[in-house]
């Protein structure tokens, strides 16, 4: 990798923590490493930080109150809590509906709670990945009883935009309990849960220009639900475990930049970016498809199939050109498993395996979208010309 240039395309994996996020958390790691529960005046000087970060992230999503914000470890812990604390709360069975192209952190505790002797409904998608709203809506009437809805924002491999304002409204009038997992809507759309009724939100800091290893569930004042790391007080009883405050710093930091940026038109500017991509690449590479195009997005995913060859293989070469890119979700990489939204869509089976995400972040540029039409062409071609299944 020493001569090729680093053009980071994978951003739904994980992003570039912004040099103004590591600076504001830095004074947290070499000054100011107190704990803010200690009586003293030094680590006491840690919770009036700890409080603003509180209130800039409720901030961020327009919340009403900084203590409707709950810090968690990750985005995984902060689904976790959503499902598992609202079922702990009915102490007995209800059901959970959800949809089929989940990130695993929200289809793993399903599976976990259907053990348990709950309910999962899972709602598909259709072609585009678009939400299939009539038969969320059956669901909704034909499950009595307790009932939580967890449907993502937007998806973390199209980018496919649910929506979710239709949804959470539909949800509260059934009487439902709604979560949704806002991990890749997070920067990307406004989130202001004022205008869109959830009683539960998850966000990762590593999805938005913080560092991994940080993220916060909201939680609506009057939502019923338990926590699910038990042991001190800290969050108000609701999260266990001393707040690892200078990554709280780096999360409020990478909210209000995130907000600034959804202000100054980055979003467009990415979403242009996107479009040269996904153009370029249609015109140069025969047979490919896009997963989710028709649908609506977020403006810095492109998830793109090649026909009848491996996504894998393109993306090692395209690796040892220097181009990070993706193929199914991230924490499916290294798997040759195909993608469970991929399938979920009905994507045919010589597109399937040749699906490729590539992400951008406000960091990209127009060189390096260039850089990678001028080499991904070749490295489809090259693959095609080896494929069992392309007559020659
Ligand atoms: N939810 C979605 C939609 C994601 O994309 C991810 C990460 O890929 C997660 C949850 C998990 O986030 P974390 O890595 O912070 O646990």
């Amino acid at each position: 990798m020493n001569d090729v240039p680093l053009v980071y395309l994978d951003n739904n994996a994980t992003t570039r923590p912004a040099p103004e996020v590591v600076k504001a958390m830095l004074p947290f790691f070499t000054e100011h490493w107190g704990n803010p529960s200690s009586m003293h005046a030094f680590g006491g000087r840690v919770a009036k930080p700890l409080a603003e970060a509180r209130a800039r992230v409720a901030a961020f999503l327009n919340a009403e109150r900084p203590e409707e914000i709950v810090f968690e470890g990750c985005a995984t812990e902060a689904d976790n809590h959503a499902l598992f604390g609202v079922a702990a709360a009915w102490g007995r069975p209800g059901t959970v509906i959800t949809s089929r192209v989940e990130h695993p952190a929200i289809l793993g505790p399903c599976l976990r709670l259907r053990e348990m002797g709950h309910t999962i409904v899972e709602i598909g998608v259709d072609g585009e990945g678009r939400f299939d709203l009539p038969a969320y809506e059956a669901a909704l009437a034909a499950h009595p009883g307790p009932k939580l809805v967890s449907v993502m924002w937007a998806n973390n491999e199209t980018g496919v935009l649910f929506p979710i304002k239709r949804i959470a409204e539909m949800a509260k009038a059934a009487g439902a309990t709604m979560h949704t997992d806002a991990v890749q809507a997070a920067g990307k759309v406004p989130l202001d849960v004022r205008d869109v009724p959830v009683d539960l939100l998850s966000i990762a800091g590593h999805k938005m220009h913080a560092p991994k290893g940080i993220g916060a569930l909201y939680v609506r004042r009057g939502t019923r639900i338990k926590p699910f790391v038990i042991g001190g007080h800290q969050e108000r009883g609701r999260r266990g475990g001393t707040e690892n405050v200078p990554y709280i710093i780096g999360l409020a930091k990478a909210c209000d930049l995130a907000q600034a940026a959804l202000a100054d038109g980055s979003e467009e500017r990415i979403r242009r970016l996107r479009d040269k991509l996904q153009a370029g690449l249609l015109k140069t590479c025969p047979d490919a498809r896009v997963n989710g195009g028709a649908a609506a997005r977020v403006a810095n995913t492109l998830n793109i199939s090649f026909e009848y060859i491996e996504g894998e293989s393109v993306l090692y070469h395209l690796s040892d050109l220097g181009i990070c890119a993706s193929s199914g979700s991230a924490c499916a990489a290294g798997s040759l498993e195909p993608s469970h939204v991929i399938r979920a869509m009905g994507v045919p089976f010589t597109a399937v395996h040749g699906s490729i995400r590539f992400s951008l972040s406000r960091y990209t540029t127009e060189a390096e979208i260039d850089y990678v039409l001028k080499h991904c062409p070749d490295v489809v071609a090259e693959m095609r010309a080896l494929s069992p299944f392309v007559k020659h």
